[in-house]
């Protein structure tokens, strides 16, 4: 590769940001993808990656996801995403964090952050004493803001019913089967509606406790991390990890639905051809999952309050249909014709 520019994922990106401070050892991309519907909106991810490519990969990846993200749900954000380079030990401390802080400033609201996978509230606060360029802080009760997770299930949920509607014909969750991939804080929102409705629930999770907490509240039935993507299941929905629909996971799908909350589902674009093949409908994942940024987005813009968060969230099973119209008119899959309608709406 010769440079930057020529990476897979650059897709012209407006902004790339290098920052390096050796006194605390913070190392970080922040990537902004786009700035034509607002500034670029997207979580700050705190990993260890095996090499900087990944890393500048991964920032470029999830950052041009916030711009399709951010434009489907209808905000007026644009996208953006940084991730935070640790080290083995994921050492982090709060000088770096308010290295970070700083370096978020320095753009001047081209860029806006919030939490992603490693970084908390807590983190945010800590951010927020060197730029007021972030969000999903703690507010007081009643107010909207902090963790999106919640947001993020309520929508996954009622997208879930949507695809139900559309592919079996049925208003409610009762009597189906739901294979859950994932028991953290997306998963576990859903799973607990869907319980709540009359759903019967397969779950995994490489993390056993965590499986196990959810099953035992929920009346879920443990299945090995190995099993849940080929379960015999009304909706298989991920809520875990993201390129988990490769060719051969594809082929060995056992649910007419795919419907989940995790990012960046597909492993390749060619995926969605593939699913679409199966006769399995799918539910775009930055679609279905924008409950999180959508509250986040109201919190750090202030122009609504919970129930205007709540509408919005709700405007979710709206769009999927729309896609999936669009999709049965044309014969294209959904996660292409969802891909077109965010790249004409940023304006590419
Ligand atoms: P989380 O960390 O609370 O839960 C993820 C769970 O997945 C963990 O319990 C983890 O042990 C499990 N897991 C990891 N690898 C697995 C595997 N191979 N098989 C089964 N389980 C596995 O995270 P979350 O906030 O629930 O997010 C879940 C997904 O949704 C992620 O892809 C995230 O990027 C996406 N997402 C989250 C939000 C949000 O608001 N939290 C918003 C949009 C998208």
């Amino acid at each position: 590769m010769d440079s930057l520019w020529d990476f897979p994922d650059f897709d012209a990106h407006e902004l790339v940001h290098f920052v390096t401070d050796r006194e605390t050892g913070l190392q970080a991309v922040i990537a902004v993808h786009s700035t034509h519907l607002g500034p670029g909106a997207g979580g700050t991810r705190f990993w260890h990656y095996a090499n900087a490519g990944d890393a500048i990969a991964d920032a470029l990846r999830l950052s041009r996801g916030m711009s399709y993200k951010n434009a489907m749900a209808g905000l007026p954000l644009g996208g953006g995403k940084a991730v935070i380079l640790a080290d083995d030990a994921r050492t982090k401390t709060p000088e770096m964090l308010a290295a970070y802080g700083r370096a978020v400033e320095r753009l001047c609201g081209a860029y806006v952050t919030a939490e992603d996978v490693g970084m908390n509230v807590a983190d945010m606060v800590a951010i927020s004493k060197e730029t007021s360029y972030v969000a999903g802080l703690p507010v007081a009760k009643g107010a909207v803001g902090g963790d999106p997770g919640p947001h993020t299930s309520y929508g996954v949920y009622l997208g879930v019913k949507a695809a139900v509607k559309r592919a079996l014909n049925k208003e409610s969750l009762a009597g189906l089967h739901i294979a859950l991939q994932g028991a953290g804080s997306v998963a576990g929102g859903l799973a607990r509606r869907a319980a709540a409705e009359g759903a019967r629930l397969s779950i995994a999770d490489i993390d056993e406790g965590r499986a196990k907490a959810l099953a035992a509240e929920v009346g879920g039935t443990i299945v090995g991390t190995g099993e849940i993507m080929t379960l015999a299941a009304d909706v298989f929905s991920p809520n875990a990890l993201g390129a988990i629909l490769n060719e051969e996971a594809i082929a060995a799908l056992n649910a007419p639905i795919v419907a989940g909350g995790a990012n960046n589902q597909m492993a390749t674009r060619d995926d969605g051809d593939r699913v679409q093949a199966r006769g399995i409908l799918y539910a775009p994942d930055y679609v279905i999952n924008g409950g999180g940024i959508i509250n986040v987005s109201t919190e750090y813009l202030g122009d609504g309050d919970q129930d205007m968060v709540r509408k919005r969230i709700e405007a979710i099973p709206g769009k999927l249909e729309e896609i999936w119209q669009e999709s049965a008119a044309t014969g294209r899959n959904p996660a292409r014709v969802a891909g077109d309608m965010a790249r004409r709406l940023i304006g590419r």
